[in-house]
C-alpha cells in the first residue's frame, strides 16, 4: 500500500528535497507552491511528482486545494507543513505587513492546512503531520521577531495536537531545522554567511536539504509510530533545547 504525502511549499528547498525523499520512499507525493509557476513546472516534469498551485495563508483555498489533491491521489495521510517565508526586519522598521505575512504563512498556514484534514484522518485512525519550525522559533533571533513568533507558534500547535491526535492514530512533530543551504539561506550576503553565521555552526557548515528530508521519512514512518508532539533540532551542533 502507498500512502498519500501532501507537502506544502514542496517545489523548491527543502520541501523540494522531502517530497523527493518521500516519493522514494514509496510514497504519493503532491507538492503544493504558491506563484513560482516556472519552477514547479520543471520540478514535475524532473521528478513525476504532481505539483498544486494555493496560498497557505488563505483557508478557503487550502481546503479547495485539499480536495483537489485527494480527488487526485486519495485521503492525506501525512501531510508536511513546510511552506514559509522571510521578511526580515528590525522590530522597529517592521511594518504591519511583514509581520501579517508572515504569521499568515508560517503559523497561520499550519491551522489552514491541518484542519481540513484532520476529520479524515481521525476517522481513519492514521496520520501523519510534520511540521517544518525553525532553530529561530526555540532560540529568537534579531530581525526576525515576526518569523520568530510564527515559528515558536508552529512548536506550540505541534504539542497540542499531538495531545488531541494520539488516541485517534495521528501522530504530529516538528523538525527544527538550523542554516540549511536553499535559497532563503542563500539570499543571505555570502560575507554574513561565511563570517557571522557558519562560524556559529559547530559541525562548520550549512546542512543540506536532503538532512531534514530523512527525518521527516522518519516521522511518516510507521516506525515512529510512539513519537509524537517531539522536535528534532537537525541544527549542526548551533543550539540544543
Ligand atoms: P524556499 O524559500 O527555498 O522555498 C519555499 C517554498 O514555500 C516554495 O516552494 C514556495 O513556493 C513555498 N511557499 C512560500 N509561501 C507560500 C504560501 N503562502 N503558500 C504556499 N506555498 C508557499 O524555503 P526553504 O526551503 O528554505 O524553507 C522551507 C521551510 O523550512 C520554511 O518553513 C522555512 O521557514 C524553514 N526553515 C528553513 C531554513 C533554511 O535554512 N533554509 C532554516 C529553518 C527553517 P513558490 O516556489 O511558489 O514561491
Amino acid at each position: 500500500m502507498s500512502r498519500v504525502a501532501l507537502v506544502t511549499g514542496g517545489t523548491r528547498g527543502i520541501g523540494a528535497a522531502i517530497s523527493v525523499a518521500l516519493k522514494e520512499a514509496g510514497y504519493k507525493v503532491a507538492a503544493n507552491y504558491a506563484g513560482n509557476d516556472e519552477k514547479a513546472k520543471a520540478f514535475e516534469a524532473e521528478t513525476g511528482i504532481s505539483v498544486f498551485k494555493w496560498d497557505v495563508s488563505n483557508y478557503q483555498a487550502c481546503a479547495d486545494g485539499i480536495a483537489q489533491v485527494e480527488a487526485a491521489l486519495g485521503p492525506i495521510e501525512v501531510l508536511v507543513n513546510n511552506a514559509g517565508i522571510t521578511r526580515d526586519a528590525m522590530f522597529h522598521k517592521m511594518s504591519p505587513e511583514q509581520w501579517n505575512e508572515v504569521i499568515g504563512t508560517n503559523l497561520t498556514g499550519l491551522f489552514n492546512m491541518t484542519h481540513p484534514v484532520w476529520s479524515g484522518m481521525r476517522d481513519r485512525s492514521f496520520g501523519r503531520i510534520i511540521n517544518i519550525s525553525s532553530i529561530n522559533g526555540q532560540k529568537g533571533q534579531m530581525g526576525q521577531a515576526n518569523y520568530s513568533a510564527a515559528k515558536a507558534g508552529d512548536l506550540g500547535f505541534t504539542k497540542a495536537l499531538a495531545q488531541e491526535g494520539a488516541a485517534k492514530g495521528i501522530t504530529v512533530n516538528a523538525i527544527c531545522p538550523g542554516y540549511i543551504g536553499t535559497e532563503m539561506v542563500r539570499a543571505i550576503p555570502e560575507k554574513v554567511l561565511n563570517e557571522r553565521i557558519i562560524p556559529q555552526i559547530p559541525v562548520g557548515r550549512l546542512g543540506e536539504p536532503e538532512e531534514i528530508a530523512r527525518c521527516v521519512v522518519f516521522l511518516a514512518s510507521d516506525d515512529a509510530g510512539f513519537i509524537t508532539g517531539s522536535t528534532i533540532s537537525a541544527n549542526g551542533g548551533q543550539f540544543f533545547v
